[in-house]
Order: structure tokens, then C-alpha cells, then sequence
């Protein structure tokens, strides 16, 4: 029997309304069974973590006041479903644990990478637990397959433990069952809760898509599939129907949040069918990704994307590249993603964006020890199927932007994608004009197909 994995984001189980509409795709999506990823409640991870700040600075207060939002936010959904009475005995522990692990946290005056994803694992539970009786399936928990190693904050899947401790879920789905578990979440080695990076759940989904050998994994989001660029900077985006997983791979990397950079690669590995759809628009488009690239005009750019928040470092050329190899491997183990590294005669630059607390840490060290580093950069990145048959058209593009104080041009393995850094407050400006452009600009008479 055919496996389809289903994964509902924050958006999508945002409210209660937004909760029936998923429990209606679920029903029509999955008559015979499958599995449904969904992550916590929009907003809350972001709550969760700003109840950790306030802890670790010993605000007891403030760490309770947004305990208390995330409580009543929750209960406000079970109550509009009539599912406090059902709810309520799953929740009150989990409720009670996060208020312990604050209090532990303002004791201390730290919060931890671990105690932190310890704390995050609470959202998605919460949620997934909802869901489950939302939907009339069975909770999992998502701890007892997806085995990760045990960097806090940004773990990374085990891939063959993951695929043997997921044998007895792919019996169970295999045999009609209809189970809801959580995203983002994972376990290490040593059985202690990890977080796979903010936005994991998409990647939760796709991991676990190629550990159940699914045929299909569905996202669903507040977009109707994967657009031309980020719609809260390019109203006018459009969707894409159709797009490669090369192309899907690039704008991910590039911070294209609708999907988690690292979610396109299991669909790589395993062959599944990726589709991203709109739980608020059922029956709009939605962008399916294909293994084999989709007909594209050669030096047709399919979307923009941007991600902000970049730091650059420069080392001279007199120092070699061993410590700009050495500052990428402790910053990549503290959890940063490095954008870019170009060494040339002139010396060498690393762009790079912490997204742990830790690697942060690395950064302030480096800097602190005579490193030149810039923060307040953002990387753009033009993608494409048809940049493969003319590379030439992005340099074109770029040549255009005229006066942009462009940081560094970044070209990878991939040829699917051109991108280079910017400062970050030249954003709002500038993704509307590159996509007004190299995606609007292009009339039919221009673009010979590849
Ligand atoms: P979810 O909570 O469902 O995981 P996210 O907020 O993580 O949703 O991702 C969906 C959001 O990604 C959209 O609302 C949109 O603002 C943003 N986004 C950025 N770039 C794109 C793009 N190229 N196509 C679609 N959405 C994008
Ligand atoms: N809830 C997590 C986050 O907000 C994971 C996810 O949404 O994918 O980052
Ligand atoms: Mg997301």
C-alpha cells in the first residue's frame, strides 16, 4: 500500500479553524492511514524561547508571563474544538515540566543548548498531541525513531539508527494505521531530546518520508506552494507549479523559508514525491518538485531568495587558509551555516550565520581575538534550471544592480544558482527589483528553451 506523509506547519495549526481545515485534508488525503508531522502552535517556539532568555537572565516573571500566554493560547484552541476535557490530562504534565525547566534555568542563570531544546520540545508535543485527537489518530512520539546526534540546537539525523527504529512504524502505517507525531524534535545517542534548526519539521517530515519508504510527502503551509520569492517582500510573487529538486534545493539553502534548507535532501536519496501545498486556500496551486528538471528557458531565473542575518570574516592572505578552514569547522560544529567561503591571492572570506547560541559564541571569540568580522549581511541568490544552459544571463542581472555595494559573488558546485552578499538593509529594496527583473522582467520572445 502506498505511503503518503503529511506535514501541518505553525500556520497551518495555528488556530482552531486552522486545525479543522487540516483535519479535513487529513481525512482526504489519508482515507486508509499514514503519518501527519505537525509543529507546534504558530508562535510558540518563538515564546518558548523568549521564556528561556528571560529565565536565564533570572526574570522568573517574565519567563511565567509567557508560560501563561502559551497556556492560555492552547487552551483558548482545545476549548474552541471541545477537546479541553480530552486534552487536558496530556498537557498539565508537560505544562508543569516547562515551568520546571524555567525555574531550574533561572536557578542556574543559564539556559543550555540542552535544557533550551528540552524546553522547545514541549511546543511541538502540545501540539501534536491536539492534533492527534483533531484528526482521530494515534500520537507517536517522534523521540522513539528520529535519532539524531547530540548537537543541541542544529542536530543532525542519524540516517541508518533512524531507518532501524523506524521498522515497526513502517509495519504499523503499512497496515492502515493513521498516527500523528511531532516535527523538529529528535533524540540523541544518549537518548536526550535535540532540535533539528528552527523550521525543522519540514526536514522531520522528509527524514521520516525516507525512513517509511512514503511515496509522497506533503507540506502544508500558509502559501499556495513555493513562489517566485518571499511574498512579505514580493507581494506580486507567483507560484511555481513545477519546479526541480535542484532548483528546490538551492532556494531552501539560500533561505527560502518555506521549506528547511536541509528538508529537499531525504527526497534526493529516496525518490518520493515532494508536493507543497495551501491548508488555507484548498484547491489553489501548489508546487510539486521533481526529480527531473522541468522545461525552462535558458537564463530563466524561477525565484529569488535571501537570507539575512550574515556575518563576514577576512582573513589575510598572509595566514593561509588554515585558520579560515579552522574558524569554518568550529563555527559549522557550533551550529552556523556557512554561506560561503572564497579564498583568493587577496585573502580569504567567510560568510557565515549562527543560528545556535553557540555559534555565536564562536563568532564573539574570533572577533575578540583580532578576526575582522562584519555582521548586518544578507545573501541573495538568483535560481534557476534555465541558469544551467546561460550562466552568462545572472551576471547580466547583476550587472544591472548598478551602484549595489555587492560583498562578494558566491558561486557553488550547483549551477542552478548565482548569489552574492549585500548589505542586509538593502533588502527590502532590492529583492522586489530583482524580481521585477530577472522573474518578471523576461518576456516569451526573450527565452530560448533549453
Ligand atoms: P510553516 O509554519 O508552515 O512551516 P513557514 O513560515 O516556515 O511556514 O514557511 C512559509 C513562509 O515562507 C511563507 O508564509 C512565506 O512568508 C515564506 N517564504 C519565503 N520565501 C518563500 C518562497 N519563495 N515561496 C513561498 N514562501 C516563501
Ligand atoms: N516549531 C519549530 C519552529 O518554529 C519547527 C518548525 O516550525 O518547523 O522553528
Ligand atoms: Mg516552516
Amino acid at each position: 500500500m502506498s505511503l503518503k506523509v503529511l506535514k501541518f506547519g505553525g500556520s497551518s495549526v495555528g488556530s482552531a479553524a486552522a486545525l479543522r481545515r487540516a483535519a479535513a485534508i487529513v481525512r482526504d488525503e489519508l482515507p486508509f492511514g499514514g503519518l501527519v508531522v505537525v509543529s507546534a502552535l504558530r508562535g510558540t517556539t518563538d515564546l518558548i524561547l523568549e521564556a528561556c532568555a528571560a529565565a536565564s537572565r533570572d526574570d522568573l516573571p517574565a519567563a511565567q508571563t509567557c508560560l501563561s500566554l502559551i497556556q492560555e493560547r492552547h487552551h483558548g484552541v482545545a476549548m474552541e474544538l471541545g477537546l479541553t476535557q480530552t486534552i487536558e490530562g496530556v498537557w498539565s504534565p508537560l505544562l508543569a515540566r516547562l515551568d520546571q525547566l524555567l525555574t531550574g534555568m533561572a536557578m542556574l542563570g543559564e539556559a543550555t543548548p540542552r535544557a533550551r531544546d528540552a524546553a522547545l520540545a514541549i511546543g511541538e508535543t502540545l501540539s501534536a498531541n491536539l492534533a492527534a485527537r483533531c484528526f482521530g489518530g494515534t500520537f507517536r512520539e517522534v523521540r522513539e525513531v528520529m535519532r539524531t546526534d547530540a548537537r543541541f540546537g542544529k542536530a543532525r539525523p542519524q540516517l541508518a539508527a533512524l531507518r532501524t527504529a523506524a521498522a515497526p512504524w513502517r509495519e504499523a502505517l503499512a497496515s492502515g494505521a493513521l498516527w500523528v507525531t511531532q516535527g523538529f524534535l529528535g533524540s540523541s545517542p544518549e537518548g536526550v531530546t535535540t532540535t533539528l534548526g528552527r523550521g525543522g519539521s519540514d526536514t522531520s517530515a522528509t527524514l521520516l518520508g525516507e525512513a517509511l519508504d512514503a511515496d509522497e510527502v506533503q507540506i502544508w503551509t500558509d502559501v499556495d506552494g513555493v513562489l517566485t520569492a518571499d511574498p512579505s517582500l514580493v507581494p506580486e510573487a507567483r507560484p511555481i507549479p513545477q519546479m526541480s529538486l535542484g532548483e528546490a534545493e538551492a532556494l531552501s539553502a539560500f533561505g527560502a523559508k518555506v521549506l528547511h534548507a536541509d528538508s529537499l535532501a531525504p527526497g534526493g536519496r529516496a525518490g518520493f514525491r515532494l508536493v507543497v501545498a495551501n491548508t488555507l486556500r484548498l484547491g489553489a496551486s501548489r508546487t510539486e518538485i521533481l526529480p527531473v528538471p522541468p522545461l525552462r528557458a535558458a537564463g530563466a531565473v524561477t525565484s529569488v531568495a535571501y537570507k539575512e542575518g550574515i556575518s563576514l570574516l577576512r582573513f589575510p592572505a598572509t595566514d593561509g587558509l588554515e585558520p579560515p578552514l579552522e574558524a569554518a569547522r568550529s563555527l559549522e560544529e557550533a551550529g552556523a551555516i556557512r554561506f560561503g567561503l572564497i579564498s583568493s591571492p587577496a585573502g580569504t572570506l567567510l560568510a557565515v550565520r549562527p543560528e545556535t547560541h553557540a555559534a555565536a559564541e564562536v563568532l564573539g571569540t574570533l572577533a575578540a581575538s583580532g578576526v575582522p568580522c562584519e555582521s548586518g549581511w544578507a545573501v541573495v541568490a538568483l535560481v534557476g534550471e534555465g541558469l544551467r544552459a546561460d550562466p552568462v544571463a545572472a551576471l547580466r542581472h547583476l550587472a544591472a544592480l548598478g551602484q549595489e555595494p555587492v560583498g562578494g559573488l558566491l558561486t557553488g558546485s550547483s549551477t542552478v544558482s548565482i548569489a552574492f552578499l549585500v548589505p542586509e538593509a538593502r533588502l527590502g529594496e532590492l529583492i522586489p527589483r530583482l524580481h521585477q527583473r530577472c522573474v518578471d522582467g523576461r518576456r516569451p520572445s526573450d527565452h530560448r528553451m533549453t
